[in-house]
């Protein structure tokens, strides 16, 4: 979902519409802002115009009602004109003397040439009681009528007043005929005509009709001034709506007021005032046509704004994302463009800093890649890559290439002994030393990382690279001295060549490797890779596959070895001891699979199983209310191995077991392999209160001033020793110092391969702790321990009960 505006949250249509627009956020922005002023427009667009009609109308209202005034005004004015001359006929002599001759001839005639000289159409005479005496029209009736209302009404009947008469409308003036008493009326009517209409169009800006009806009947227009057309189109409309308000003739809007002007028996008078709606907006609509146009263009240069502003704000951004992008993609080199100087660029900047520090970390990390920062050789890796390189080459051309691989003798030793720092120095002498004279020019050398070295021999067979390495060897061989210490250097060296060995870089360095193993194991200094002794070939392979099978498919046997108290002869616990039931072969040897396993790293598998199988044991033996020690052997890569602790922990928790009743047996050789993550290991199984024990001692270089820094519990004399003593006095010595020595650290110390009674005496004489070997049992299957324990007499009883049968 893409995140709105708070302000749109409740707009559905406003957010469905900019989420329709896009995602983009420059393009949402300037929708939003354009869409915002649209609205703003729109409104204020709107009232004006509602502002503008309600303007308008109120002013036609008002036009209107000051013509109705000015209509009034006109026509009273006309009245006036109209009695003014209707009297100057009454005073007239030649009139009076009409009169006065009772002549209806005559006084028709004279009637007839007064209303001709002032524009009457209609003129009579009727005498003081308003009897009709001579007149112009045929029926003077309806005239009459009206005289005579007119005199009732108003007392007098000098007043003009607007009269209905054959459905016209008339002004009809009635004067008093005194001679010089009162004798009769004279009454004129006026015809309204075109002239009054345009009088009051010209004074009022308004247009004017007339209409009329009779007292049921519609409105009609009356046929004055203007074409009747459009008048009958108003007529019609009088009809349905009020007398005022809005009407709509030929098309235009009108407003309109009617104005009474007669009412007779039959007849019923109008005048309709129109003010043309249109007429009167006409100049607001210019001005609202400007502010439309102002508008448009304001839209206009609006969003031209607002689309610079979201570039502005989404350039940046746009670039700040294709950096980080790049960024994301390992680029780097490009620095990352500050084109703004607003909070977008203080983000840059962070972006530009963390850039360079990823550069800066990259190049380390390169380094650290490519090069062994202790020598400033290339690596491992570079060094595969160098080899791939020369592999290629050598195909090409048709040429041999010889690996060497080289470690160090007793190096750890030396670290060990005279620490890592003298250590480190050490080797980037060595690496000077191998790097100065001994390889041919071309040759390419490397640190594979502790004390191995490797070269790459081009152009060099088998014959060749065992020279170079002679050489590299003689070189080595000349002591070093460093902080007034003098070492000896020595080094086994395995040689592997191309195409003779492997035909890729990988398997090139593996035999190499090998065969430098070879060449330590039977300390022959230089020695060409062996097919037949490589343990990591198809055979060894297949050799895996089964061990994995041995563990899946339960072929793995624990065997136990007592390890007796030779004060008391107390059966205190065993050593576990693993066998493997082949199907074939029968009870394998550990010394012909476990080695193989520390090789490839599958003793990791098979030391969790022992521990397994032997907290399993041991809670059945505590069942049965025996309390055995169990003495479990790791290796070098059990030492390395991070999470076995933490299966140790797990396994003490969850069997509730007393850890002192778990012995781990380290040889010294392990620990030396790695020492530095070993002391790790050691004291983290320590801290969870394990036992721990040092085995095979007296084989190692490992002196008793390094065991002491090692938390240990226990030493274990190693069985040649032990095996020995009795004859070989050397030997005999050895064990008692060690002894000694060790119970001054304070360890326990553990005699194995005790084979006769002579040596179990021997070492109860030299206070030797405990003694494990075949005189007193060989390792036996797990499940036979019990019974064997219980059964067990101590050789010290057995004499006594020897004696006592004697006797
Ligand atoms: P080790 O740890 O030194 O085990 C003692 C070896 O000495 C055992 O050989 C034992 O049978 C043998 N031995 C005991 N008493 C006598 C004696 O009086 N005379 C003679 N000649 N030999 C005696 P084993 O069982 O063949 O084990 C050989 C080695 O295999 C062990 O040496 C140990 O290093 C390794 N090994 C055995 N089981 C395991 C295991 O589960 N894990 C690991 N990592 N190594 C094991
Ligand atoms: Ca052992
Ligand atoms: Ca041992």
């Amino acid at each position: 979902m893409t995140p709105h505006p708070p302000a749109l949250a409740r707009w559905p249509l406003l957010r469905r519409l900019t989420g329709l627009v896009s995602r983009r956020l420059d393009v949402r922005i300037v929708t939003l802002f354009l869409l915002l002023l649209v609205l703003v427009q729109a409104a204020s667009f709107i009232t004006i115009r509602l502002g503008i009609d309600a303007n308008a109308r109120d002013q036609i209202g008002a036009e209107l009602r000051t013509g109705e005034n000015v209509l009034r005004r006109l026509l009273q004015q006309n009245a006036q004109n109209l009695n003014d001359a209707a009297r100057l006929l009454a005073a007239d002599y030649g009139f009076r003397s009409a009169i006065a001759s009772s002549d209806k001839l005559t006084l028709v005639d004279a009637l007839d040439n007064q209303a001709a000289r002032i524009g009457a159409s209609v003129a009579l005479f009727t005498d003081a009681q308003t009897q009709f005496v001579a007149g112009t029209i045929a029926d003077p009736q309806p005239v009459l009528q009206l005289v005579r209302r007119a005199k009732e009404s108003a007392g007098t009947i000098d007043a003009a007043a607007l009269q209905v008469l054959d459905g016209r409308p008339f002004q009809l003036v009635t004067v008093p005929v005194k001679a010089p008493q009162l004798i009769g009326h004279v009454s004129m009517g006026f015809p309204l005509t075109a002239q009054v209409i345009t009088d009051m169009e010209q004074i009022s800006g308004l247009r004017m009709a007339l209409v009329v009806r009779t007292h049921a009947g519609a409105w009609q227009s009356l046929p004055i001034g203007a074409a009747a057309a459009p008048w009958r189109q108003l007529a019609e409309q009088l009809q349905a709506g009020p007398a005022d308000g809005m009407v709509m003739i030929g098309g235009e809007h009108l407003g309109a007021r009617v104005v009474a002007l007669a009412r007779s028996d039959n007849h019923e008078v109008a005048a309709v005032l129109l003010r043309s709606v249109d007429e009167a907006i006409a100049p607001y609509r210019q001005l609202q046509l400007t502010l439309l146009v102002i508008s448009l263009v304001g839209l206009g240069v609006f969003a031209l704004g607002s689309v610079i502003t979201a570039r502005r704000i989404t350039g940046p951004i746009k670039a700040l994302s294709a950096s980080a992008r790049r960024l994301g993609e390992g680029d780097h080199t490009t620095p990352v463009e500050v084109t703004s100087r607003d909070e977008v660029s203080e983000l840059a900047q962070s972006f530009e800093v963390m850039r360079q520090g990823m550069q800066q970390r990259e190049a380390q990390i390169r380094r650290l890649a490519y090069w062994d920062a202790l020598t400033g050789l290339p690596n491992r890796e570079q060094f595969r890559d160098l080899v791939r390189d020369q592999l290629d080459r050598a195909r090409r051309e048709g040429t041999c290439v010889a690996v060497l691989m080289l470690d160090l003798d007793r190096f750890k030793h030396v670290n060990d002994v005279l620490g890592h720092a003298f250590g480190d120095r050490l080797l980037r002498q060595i690496a000077e030393r191998l790097g100065s004279g001994a390889l041919r020019p071309g040759d390419i050398l490397a640190r594979l990382g502790g004390d191995k070295f490797t070269a790459c021999l081009l152009n060099a067979d088998a014959d060749i690279a065992n020279e170079v390495a002679s050489r590299l060897r003689r070189v080595l061989e000349q002591p070093l001295t460093l902080d007034d210490h003098t070492v000896d250097v020595s080094a086994s060296v395995g040689i592997a060549t191309f195409p003779a060995h492997a035909c890729d870089a990988d398997t090139l360095l593996g035999r190499a490797e090998v065969a430098m193993y070879a060449t330590k194991a039977r300390q022959a200094g230089v020695s060409v890779y062996d097919p037949g002794v490589d343990t990591s070939s198809e055979q060894s392979l297949s050799l895996l596959t089964e061990l994995r099978t041995a563990l899946h498919h339960d072929q793995l046997r624990l065997f136990l070895q007592p390890k007796i108290a030779l004060d008391s002869g107390a059966v205190l616990g065993a050593e576990a001891l693993v066998r493997w039931q082949h199907p074939t072969r029968g009870m394998v040897s550990p010394m012909s699979f476990i080695p193989f396993a520390e090789r490839t790293g599958f003793i990791r598998e098979l030391t969790g199983w022992m521990i397994e199988r032997c907290a399993a044991r041991s809670r059945e033996l505590r069942a049965a209310g025996g309390h055995f020690k169990f003495a479990i052997n790791l290796s070098t890569r059990d030492l390395v191995d991070q999470s076995l602790p933490d299966k140790l922990e797990r396994l003490l928790v969850r069997d509730r077991m007393d850890p002192r009743s778990l012995c781990m047996e380290i040889t010294e050789s392990a620990i030396m392999d790695d020492p530095q993550r070993a002391l790790q290991t050691l004291q983290r199984l320590h801290g969870m209160g394990l036992r721990l024990s040092i085995d095979d001692f007296g084989t190692g270089y490992s002196s008793l001033a390094y065991l002491k820094r090692l938390p240990l519990h226990e030493l274990k004399i190693d069985k040649s020793f032990v095996m020995a003593m009795e004859s070989d006095r050397a030997d005999l010595k050895i064990v008692r110092s060690t002894i000694d020595l060790a119970h001054n650290l304070g360890l326990s110390v553990v005699a194995e391969g005790v084979e006769t009674a002579q040596t179990w005496a021997l070492l109860q004489k030299l206070n030797c702790d405990e003694a494990q070997g075949y005189y007193m049992a060989r390792p036996m299957p797990e499940t036979e321990f019990a019974a064997w324990a219980r059964d067990w007499v101590p050789p010290c009883e057995r004499l006594e009960s020897q004696f006592a049968t004697m006797f």
